[in-house]
């Protein structure tokens, strides 16, 4: 998608710091975190957010989770971590690129405010 910053960001258009990059999907530090760790983990394919995974996508998705959970591990995430995904207004989305926040080092509160 031409206008879309991640889009940007995965064909490598626009630099990010990587934490983890294959052929389908990409792991980049967020440029301002909101925790110790904070990475955002997206498909390098254009997906507005998880209100358009289905069957079609799911394998990419399902791959992307694998990805998280190999680098928690790889970072030594022992103490726990969030990962999260805002949709839509209401859900606090500001980039319509589907990602995926992975949040530690910190107790984080529940629930969200
Ligand atoms: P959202 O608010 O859509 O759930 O999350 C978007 C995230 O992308 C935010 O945490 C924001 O800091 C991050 N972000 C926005 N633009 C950039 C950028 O150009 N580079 C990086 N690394 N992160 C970005
Ligand atoms: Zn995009």
């Amino acid at each position: 998608m031409d206008d879309c910053i991640f889009c940007k960001i995965a064909s490598g258009e626009i630099p990010s710091n990587k934490a983890y990059e294959d052929d389908k999907v990409l792991v980049f530090h967020d440029i301002a975190p909101a925790a110790p760790t904070h990475l955002l983990a997206i498909p390098k394919a254009h997906i507005q957010s998880a209100e358009e995974v289905d069957e079609r996508n799911a394998e990419l998705i399902g791959h992307l989770f694998a990805v998280m959970a190999k680098l928690s591990k790889d970072l030594k995430l022992d103490s726990g971590f969030r990962i999260v995904t805002n949709i839509g207004q209401d859900g606090g989305q500001t980039v319509g690129h589907l990602h995926f926040h992975l949040l530690a080092g910190r107790q984080l509160a529940w629930p969200p405010g």
